[in-house]
């Protein structure tokens, strides 16, 4: 189903997974994880592309595999390191394959790839060659502004450029604190970026998605919540219950401040997403609409 078409009727509840490294039984275990995310009902799963590029077929083998489980897929694909002939090759394997949404992206330059965004600059490059396919498109958005971008200004105004080359959505960096989020969105409101945005909540319950959040995004943790998290660093059961309980809050807040859903990074982890879905338990019906 098209994404965009689910927004416009209800408040979305959705997961981000990735396809794992090339070990043994990992595409499998990965499927399981599919599985287990699919009984909790979300309304689209995602994956990941890899920075690097790569020919697609692992990315339409797990969207697939999200779609027989029944759940609607959303295809991340980065143009970054592609030519076109790459981008046309995995945007027909894509459609073979059934997949109706992607998230087009431009990719973060591995250290080593020196011709990086030879043929797309830009999301928006990719978006463009994308257009004739057909898919529903999606596009990144960064409450705390790009790495790139002196100012959140000169990033909305790449928002724009991308809802004009067809984003029908966005979804946010991820953040922990939503008053970045409240200010993106009224900032766009206010550049006439009409394109409904998800909020990207990643609940940070172990000491890796400390470093995680250090090596991909930088995005401000705020004080009093970084406190008890170095406090209790050590305490692997202590940090995983708040880490729970403060990306609850967090949803909790955007939902009650009209959020047009929540798109959760759960890190391949089925048991974090099913843990928070308990917690929402109490909001799913009435604000989910399922
Ligand atoms: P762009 O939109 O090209 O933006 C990059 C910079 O250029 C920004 O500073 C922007 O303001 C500016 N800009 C944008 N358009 C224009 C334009 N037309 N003219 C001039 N300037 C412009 N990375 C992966 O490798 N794989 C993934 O699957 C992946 N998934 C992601 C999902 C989400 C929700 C998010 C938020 C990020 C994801 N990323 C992923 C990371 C992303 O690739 C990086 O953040 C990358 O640095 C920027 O990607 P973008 O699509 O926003 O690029």
């Amino acid at each position: 189903m098209r994404i965009d078409e689910i927004l416009r009727n209800k408040r979305t509840l959705s997961f981000e997974v990735f396809p794992p490294r090339k070990q043994e039984g990992a595409k499998e275990a990965l499927y399981a994880t599919v599985q287990k995310l699919a009984e909790l009902s979300p309304d689209f799963i995602s994956v990941t592309y890899g920075a690097g590029g790569g020919d697609g077929r692992d990315n339409a083998d797990i969207a697939a595999h999200i779609q027989a489980c029944g759940v609607t897929a959303l295809a991340h694909i980065t143009g970054g390191p592609s030519s076109p002939d790459d981008v046309r090759r995995v945007a027909e394997t894509f459609l073979a394959r059934g997949v109706e949404n992607v998230l087009a992206l431009r990719g973060d330059r591995p250290p080593e790839a020196e011709e990086y965004c030879k043929y797309y600059q830009h999301a928006t490059d990719l978006m463009q060659a994308l257009r004739p396919y057909g898919f529903t498109m999606g596009a990144a958005c960064y409450p705390e502004g790009h790495a790139e971008c002196d100012s959140l200004y000169e990033d909305l105004e790449a928002m724009k450029k991308k809802e004009a080359c067809g984003a029908r959505f966005f979804i946010t960096q991820l953040f922990y604190d939503n008053s970045y989020y409240y200010r993106l969105v009224n900032e766009a409101r206010k550049a006439g970026i009409e394109a409904p945005i998800l909020p990207g909540i990643m609940p940070l319950v172990n000491v890796k998605n400390l470093k995680h959040i250090k090596a991909m995004c930088g995005s401000a943790i705020p004080l009093d919540f970084r406190n008890s998290v170095e406090r209790f660093a050590a305490h692997p059961a202590v940090l995983e219950e708040l880490g729970l309980n403060y990306a609850s809050y967090q949803i909790l807040d955007l939902i009650a401040k009209g959020a047009p859903g929540v798109h959760l990074y759960v890190m391949n982890s089925a048991r974090i997403a099913a843990l928070i879905v308990e917690r929402l338990r109490a909001v799913r019906h009435e604000f989910f609409g399922a």
